[in-house]
């Protein structure tokens, strides 16, 4: 940036213009719209000009500019439609101390005047540093069609309540009542009584703003479960029976987002379909938008949200906007999946220790302990480990783990649709792209399904028997 934008005080103060053609009146046409003093000067006026001053618009000089004639303004403008003539009206009025702005000559000025969308006191400038001034004009007039006229009226008569307002506490009960005025009470009372409603209207809404007393907003995290609505906890329950938003994870079955409250607002933040899934940093944008309109905000995360759940990044966020947050355990993939196979995750003079890992880390397949992994009677449960079946299968076969260690997986673990899949190391690929896996699925390596469990309808016959 070559240029930086700043909105110049000049009420009450001098401006001065040399020029009286065209090129002059174009800036004069800009500069009438502020409260400052003009003085034109020009030998020869022309006729537009001359009406300016008639109508004590402007204070008009019939001569050439002259030494001193900028002192105590604060631009000066060189506007006489002649390149020495404006260079030499430049040196004085820089010796005088004005900020000098030669038109149509970039180089010798000190600003540029941007292109103006006036909604006073509303301004928009749009300046490209004269790159590009048909691309200025363009987005001028796409600002001008997208504020209404009114939105000056509303302003001026906004700030007027200023004061008013601060009786409000500073931050989101004020910035509510302001976005309410602007966004909803303001332009339906101007539409419906025209402008001298507008002043009623806004005494109206502070008035409700100040005897409402909301709640602030809160953020809590809770664990959906494995799927199965019974697995949820009782606190999840009754969170969900408040929410006001609900947040969710692609993953959190319907018949857990049916116990939400019946006027929630239910958002689906895993959403694919649109290519890439919803970036994370916007998740965190969301749930710390609603929670400051004093929402209650239910994050629901599937299974436990503290297991690899993105959970950290998420607090950050809401910690930072100044938010009060709860955290809600759930019953992890790993516990549900482990409970369907009628195995545990520990078991003495087995395996002193289990491990939850990923499949898939930032970086691609993730690298484990491997040889520690690979060891007889050592468990592990692979979250989001699908894909990376194969590269598992060649890791611990590469550290040394017997290929008949068993490894099984259970897909939509706790659902009605639940699938276990029993084999080994030595066979879980091809095996695992065999079973076609279409819902989330857990891998175990260790564990294999207690045999007497064969008999459960939940578990199904060819994929125990493979
Ligand atoms: N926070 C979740 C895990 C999120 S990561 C939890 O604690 O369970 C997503 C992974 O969890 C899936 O790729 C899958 O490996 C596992 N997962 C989630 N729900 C599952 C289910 N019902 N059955 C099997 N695996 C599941």
């Amino acid at each position: 940036m070559q240029h930086f934008p700043i909105f110049l005080a000049v009420a009450g103060r001098r401006i001065v213009v040399a020029g009286g053609g065209e090129t002059a009146l174009a800036k004069l046409r800009l500069l009438l719209k502020t409260e400052a003093h003009l003085t034109v000067f020009a030998e020869r006026p022309s006729a537009e000009v001359e009406r300016l001053a008639a109508d004590e618009r402007v204070q008009l000089v019939r001569r050439p500019f002259a030494p001193g004639d900028a002192l105590c303004a604060v631009l000066a403008y060189a506007a006489t439609d002649d390149a020495s003539e404006d260079a030499r009206v430049g040196r004085l009025a820089r010796a005088d101390g004005a900020l000098v702005n030669l038109v149509d000559n970039l180089e010798d000025s000190a600003f540029i005047t941007p292109a103006i969308v006036d909604r006073d006191p509303v301004v928009v400038a749009i300046g490209t540093e004269g790159a590009a001034p048909v691309l200025a004009r363009r987005i001028k007039e796409e600002v001008e069609a997208l504020l209404p006229s009114s939105l000056g009226l509303l302003a001026r008569i906004g700030k007027l309540f200023r004061g008013a307002a601060d009786a409000l506490p500073m931050g989101r009960r004020r910035r509510e009542f302001w976005s309410d005025y602007y966004g909803d009470a303001g332009p339906r009372a101007l539409a419906d009584g025209g402008p001298g409603a507008v002043a009623p209207a806004l005494a109206r809404l502070l008035a409700n703003h100040l005897e409402e007393s909301p709640t602030p907003g809160r953020v809590d995290f809770v664990g959906a479960g494995p799927g199965d609505p019974e697995l949820l906890t009782l606190r999840a329950r009754k969170i969900l029976d408040r929410a006001d938003v609900v947040i969710h994870d692609r993953l959190v079955t319907s018949q857990i987002l049916d116990l939400a409250r019946r006027e929630a607002l239910v958002i689906d933040a895993g959403k694919e379909g649109f290519g890439a899934s919803i970036a994370q940093a916007d998740i965190d944008a969301m749930i710390v938008a609603h929670a400051l309109r004093g929402l209650h905000v239910v994050r629901l995360k599937s299974g436990d949200p503290t297991v690899f759940g993105r959970l950290d990044e998420e607090i950050e966020a809401v910690e930072a906007a100044g938010l009060d947050y709860g955290i809600v355990p759930g019953i992890t993939a790993a516990s549900a999946a482990v409970a369907a196979i009628g195995q545990s995750l520990t078991r003495r003079g087995r395996n002193a220790s289990v491990r939850l890992l990923t499949g898939h880390d930032v970086a691609g397949f993730a690298e484990h302990e491997w040889r520690a992994l690979a060891r007889p009677g050592e468990v592990a449960a692979i979250y989001m480990g699908k894909r990376s079946a194969r590269f598992v299968q060649g890791r611990l076969l590469m550290h040394g783990a017997d290929p008949a260690t068993p490894v099984t997986v259970v897909e939509n673990a706790s659902r009605a649709d639940q699938r276990v899949l029993a084999t080994t190391v030595g066979l879980m690929e091809p095996a695992i792209s065999a079973a076609g896996l279409q819902g989330p699925a857990l891998t175990f390596i260790g564990l294999a399904p207690r045999a007497a469990l064969t008999a459960m309808p939940s578990l199904t016959q060819e994929a125990l028997s493979s």
